[in-house]
């Protein structure tokens, strides 16, 4: 069949691509691929560490990786060559350090391993020092300032607490190092090492709580996160009949289809076979990545699934999602289709969020927002579980900062994700537990059963508490919070950094207050701990919520207890230039006042960035696909009408009449658009995004409105673009 537009090629191509499927390359199964030797098979972990390395050196590496404590240089050497080595026996011909600039992709930078020896040979080589430190190209990566591009150098520096790993591919294949990227004056310019310096910083006060409890045993206290990735697939027949999705990851234009997920009839689905054999392979890339991927299910949207990880260290987790992400896109392509991790690539059906799991923990004490049996785990808990209340009350603004960028902001508050006011919801019991604490210590006698910390047991609370609420966009899911507002196609990087930092801040405070209330007294420990619970509760308690996020009351109660409502980006961002935001980094030595405002600058950019180049795909589709097709359209209705006149016919002129006033509005549109994308100098990167939020995606919505009619009316030969219907479900 051939077909001169690319609508109906693409569809036709994409219908031969469902139905000629045949699975490829040889199914994953545990029979034949033991799971040792799948999973990890292409990381340098400890495992592998632990048969190459000295054993002195490998235990030193360890200390590093398990403490957090620095490396001493001297074995970086002997390390370097066991993983040159290793590498080679996997055959890496490369090596690359890896790292996650401000844009939140990841970036790598590969080098040969031969270099010439001065016999006219060459040999393959790979020093400590290449392995510590490499010195790519920076000057391409936003900044936002900090590095003048004259002064181009950045450095990329060896991350020992992130495996390295093997990068396949089918003609040949690299080492990649995880590393951390910052200027020559030691500034951050990634995403990786803010993470790294928050949970230090959280370790450090997570210490000094654990202290006064009597435990003194000081093993790391590491934040862990299980980031639950919402993605969509579609035939890649119909992405590159797409100059939006190639471009911007979503589509610009596009009628609802018919059917959209109105029945509910996605969620947990059966999966197709396609699209099954891709999420195999996907898992089993990961699985030898050390990716311990563990669910996989559709979605609420047709088209639309998700993949989760089973928890880690909130830095490896960082690195994995990032693996994971790029696993999905390219073993999609081998399957002949195209995953979308953009938030919202269909209007009118939900987008993508990713919903991080966020706790903290030791080797020694386990999981400490686990609420635990017993009287003492139990106010240990509550302290921890108090701190996080506290901690996102009090920064609900930076939460909501974290997670802005043009494209969440067309999902936050959308009624499919977490409205963009920050709240928690803690469970009906919990709340309860709170609410005996902020009642009970008021009073000088408690009344009879009145829960009083260390003393009584706390209720067991369900693990998978029964009133699961998903409009929350932090919930307590019984043994850690939810944040439910993180964009699908964000590095969770940023997120992580925020609690990690807030968290320790909160701890802080809560052991500079107990150690003065006790004096180091145990015996006073549980009425300061009580005291103290009392305070947080009744000051920061009116971040807790429990209803449904999504009503219309929630917005006025939510004002009434005066929490913060940043709808957009640009409201949001701004957060990260206040004097406390930056007061806060820089005291916990997370982000000094230079890289925040880098940060702040870099985001603002991004923001105007994406719209300008979706305006400027807008303008240029509307323009040269969607106005041809209507006037040919509107051609053939008038020549259609003027051969029926002529035969003395009647002809309706309903529908020309239709398409004509609609072109007409089109054009307008598009002047319109071309007119707001006319931005007067504002001088300041805010004024600008401003410029956008107010007027150019104003222009960009009534653009779609013709062109969305235009599509439900034009025959559906002429139409150059595959539809919703199309894309979301053939499969
Ligand atoms: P749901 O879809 O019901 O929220 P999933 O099983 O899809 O649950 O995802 C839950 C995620 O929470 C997993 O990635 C899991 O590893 C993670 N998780 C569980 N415990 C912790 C923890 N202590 N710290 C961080 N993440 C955790
Ligand atoms: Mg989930």
């Amino acid at each position: 069949m051939s077909n001169a537009h690319s609508s109906g090629s693409a569809r036709n191509a994409a219908i031969t691509a469902v139905t000629n499927y045949s699975p490829s390359g040889p199914p994953m199964n545990f029979i034949d691929t033991p799971t040792h030797e799948l999973f990890g098979a292409n990381i340098f972990g400890k495992a592998e560490m632990k048969t190459r390395l000295p054993k002195a050196i490998y235990k030193l590496v360890v200390k590093t990786i398990e403490t957090g404590e620095k490396l001493d240089p001297s074995v970086a050497d002997v390390v370097a060559t066991a993983m040159k080595d290793w590498a080679i026996d996997r055959g890496a011909t490369h090596y690359a350090h890896v790292f996650y600039p401000l844009t939140g992709s990841t970036a790598e930078k590969h080098d040969s391993f031969l270099s010439p020896d001065p016999e006219g040979g060459a040999l393959a080589e790979f020093s400590g020092a290449q392995l510590i430190q490499g010195e790519p190209d920076g000057s391409s990566f936003p900044t936002g300032g900090i590095r003048a591009t004259f002064e181009a150098r950045g450095y990329t520096i060896w991350d020992v607490t992130s495996p390295a790993y093997i990068l396949e591919n089918p003609n040949g294949a690299a080492l990649c190092i995880p590393t951390a990227f910052v200027s020559w004056t030691g500034e951050a310019l990634d995403k990786k090492t803010p993470v790294l310096r928050s949970m230090q910083a959280l370790n450090t006060q997570a210490q000094r709580v654990l202290k006064l409890f009597g435990h003194r045993d000081g093993a790391l206290v590491s934040s862990t996160a299980g980031p639950e990735q919402e993605y969509f697939l579609i035939d890649r027949n119909f992405f590159f009949a797409r100059p939006d999705l190639i471009n911007a990851g979503r589509t610009l234009f596009g009628a609802p289809s018919p059917k959209g997920q109105e029945f509910d009839d996605h969620y947990f689905g059966t999966l197709t076979e396609r699209v099954l054999a891709c999420m195999l392979e996907t898992e089993r890339e990961l699985f030898k990545l050390g990716v311990p991927v563990k669910t996989r299910h559709n979605e609420v949207a047709p088209a639309q699934y998700e993949i989760a990880p089973v928890f880690e260290s909130a830095n490896v987790a960082t690195d994995h999602q990032q693996m994971t992400m790029i696993a999905l896109r390219r073993v999609a392509e081998k399957h002949g289709m195209v995953c979308l991790t953009h938030e919202k690539p269909f209007a009118g059906i939900n987008g993508s969020g990713k919903h991080v799991n966020w706790s903290l923990g030791s080797s020694s004490q386990g999981n400490l927002l686990d609420p635990g049996d017993t009287p003492h785990d139990n106010a240990q808990f509550l302290l921890f579980c108090g701190a996080v209340i506290r901690a996102v009350h009090k920064h609900q603004g930076l939460l909501r900062a974290v997670v802005a960028s043009a494209s969440n902001d067309h999902r936050l508050g959308a009624n499919e994700a977490p409205p963009a006011i920050i709240s928690i919801f803690l469970g009906d019991q919990l709340t309860d537990v709170f609410e005996q604490i902020k009642g009970g210590g008021a009073k000088s006698s408690l009344p009879k059963g009145t829960l009083t910390v260390g003393v009584d047991t706390l209720p067991p609370l369900p693990k998978d508490a029964g009133d699961r609420n998903r409009t929350s966009p932090f919930a307590f899911t019984g043994n850690r919070f939810e944040f439910r507002a993180v964009g699908s196609n964000q590095s969770i990087a940023g997120p992580l950094v925020a609690m990690n930092t807030i968290v320790a801040e909160s701890l802080d405070y809560c052991a500079t207050k107990i150690e003065e209330a006790t004096g180091g007294k145990k015996s006073l420990l549980n009425e300061a701990l009580q005291g103290l619970l009392k305070e947080i509760i009744t000051e920061h308690g009116s971040v807790v919520f429990n209803g449904d996020n999504y009503t219309e009351e929630w917005h006025s109660e939510a004002a009434r207890r005066g929490l913060l409502n940043l709808k957009t980006s640009v409201d949001a961002l701004p957060v990260l230039d206040q004097p406390e935001v930056k007061a806060l980094f820089e005291k916990y030595g997370v982000l000094s006042e230079r890289e925040l405002e880098s940060r702040y600058e870099t985001y603002l950019e991004q923001y105007c960035l994406t719209f300008n180049v979706e305006a400027n795909l807008m303008k240029e589709m509307a323009k040269t696909m969607i106005f041809p097709a209507a006037i040919r359209y509107q051609g053939e209705l008038a020549s259609t009408c003027a051969d029926l006149k002529a035969i003395g016919a009647e002809f309706d002129t309903d529908t020309l009449d239709k398409v004509t006033a609609l072109v007409k509005s089109l054009q307008d549109s598009i002047g319109g658009l071309e007119k707001a994308m006319d931005i007067p100098d504002h001088g300041g990167a805010l004024d600008h995004a401003k410029h956008y939020l107010n007027d150019v995606l104003p222009a960009m919505a009534e653009v779609r409105t013709h062109a969305d009619e235009l599509e439900g009316i034009v025959a559906d030969d002429l139409w150059p673009l595959p539809t919703y219907q199309e894309m979301l479900f053939i499969k």
